[in-house]
């Protein structure tokens, strides 16, 4: 970096606006959120807590995971220190956005008693519709979680005009960062959506770091964007820097830590019904639902009323839901999926193939959540792998066999 000079011949540049580049030295960040506290955000991003690197609301950029990275592995994770100070060196974490758009409980409403009979007061965003819900600044938001977002956003906030998800979501600006350095549990490049991130950023940052320097590339995607940034020490992008960072981005999909098999999700899952290999899965998996609580994407949810001991006063409370609850898939009499075989079925056969018919794509973006937050180390790409092979063996048998498959 000590040969770049900002602002150099070939710069990309359209004074600061949607689709510049800009070049913001760290020591800027503490401008930048600050820029965003004056624009009348919260901001939320990753920080060193507990041992992991949780999302949170920080006061100031020195609350960024400075010089942590983080080593996963199926059923494992761990911080690790960097020989470096990059503030962005993790892969995704425990919790995911979603927690903030999509909370894993909320009341919707309560009903008192009065003059003989119930009086609904609405709760949380509802009841303050005039003031709205919380600005808030994603800052950091990888590739695979903004893609998480926007498939949240189909589900749940687009077509649902006055949704609870949709106003949080039209409060939010989201500062997006490219990832360098994927983990090992990682395979966004199989699925399209990463490492570089796609549309609907505000900003996107890629850091550079090498020896003293330390900064930020600046792709500006929108004017909410260009507007928090203009308070904040930049200049244009040399070409030279953002070679660099494009080429560190792109090197990134070469070392994703898992892949998944390139096409044919969908069908291999609509095929797959009666695979022995359910059976193996379901001899490990605990059906605890983790998977679900961790992925980005899971949206299911179930309601339940409670009432105080004197009857005068009921709560409706909406709390996120698993699709390995026994209770899930409850109709009179009984679960219509009793066997842990049936329930991870489930789950991954939506996830990778009935997700397609519902919403046009696939429920999976990558990210790797599922393998390391799950207690007994289940790898969904270990497990495609597996159906696949043991689609294509019978496949291999039936054309073995005169006459073709019975
Ligand atoms: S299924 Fe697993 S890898 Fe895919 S988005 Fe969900 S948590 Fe991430
Ligand atoms: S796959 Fe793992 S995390 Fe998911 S329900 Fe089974 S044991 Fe729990």
């Amino acid at each position: 970096m000590a040969d770049e000079h900002p602002g150099e011949m070939g710069a990309v540049d359209k004074a600061g606006g949607p689709g510049s580049v800009r070049l913001m030295e760290a020591a800027a960040l503490d401008r930048l959120f600050a820029s965003l506290h004056e624009a009348g955000y919260r901001v939320i991003g990753p920080t060193a807590r507990d041992g992991a690197i949780v999302l949170d609301e920080l006061a100031a950029a020195s609350d960024l995971p400075f010089g942590w990275g983080v080593r996963l592995e199926p059923g494992g994770y761990r911080l690790r220190r960097r020989d470096d100070t990059a503030a962005f060196g993790h892969s995704a974490g425990p919790g995911s956005w979603k927690q903030f758009l999509h909370p894993p409980r909320e009341k919707l409403w309560s009903a008192r008693l009065a003059d003989g009979g119930f009086e609904i007061e609405q709760a949380g965003d509802d009841a303050g519709r005039e003031a709205g819900p919380p600005r808030l600044a994603f800052f950091g938001v990888r590739p695979c979680d903004l893609r998480a977002i926007q498939i949240q956003d189909q589900v749940l906030g687009t077509g649902r005009g006055n949704s609870r998800y949709a106003a949080r979501r039209s409060a939010v600006l989201i500062v997006a960062v490219n990832c360098t350095e994927p983990g090992a549990t990682c395979f966004c490049t199989s699925m399209g959506t990463g490492p570089a991130a796609g549309p609907g950023y505000d900003l996107a940052l890629t850091e550079l770091v090498s020896g003293e320097r330390h900064a930020f590339l600046v792709d500006v995607g929108t004017e909410a964007g260009a507007s928090v940034l203009a308070g904040v020490p930049q200049t244009p992008a040399g070409a030279a820097t953002i070679d660099r960072a494009r080429s560190a981005v792109a090197e990134a999909s070469q070392h994703m830590g898992r892949s998944m098999p390139a096409a044919g999700l969908r069908e291999l899952m609509a095929g797959s019904h009666d695979a022995d290999r359910w059976d193996e899965v379901a001899s490990r998996c605990l059906t605890c639902g983790n998977c679900t609580l961790a992925c980005p994407t899971c949206f299911c949810t179930t309601v339940e009323d409670v009432t105080d001991l004197s009857g005068d006063h009921a709560e409706r409370w909406q709390h996120w839901a698993s699709c390995f609850d026994l209770d899930f898939s409850y109709l009179h009499g009984g679960p219509v999926r009793a066997s842990a075989n049936s329930r991870y079925r489930q789950w991954l056969t939506h996830k990778l193939g009935t997700w397609h018919d519902q919403f046009g794509s696939s429920g999976c973006v990558g990210c790797g959540r599922c393998i390391v937050w799950c207690p007994v180390g289940i790898d969904i790409t270990e497990e495609v792998a597996a159906l696949q092979a043991e689609a294509q063996g019978k496949q291999a048998q039936d054309a073995e066999t005169p006459g073709g498959a019975p």
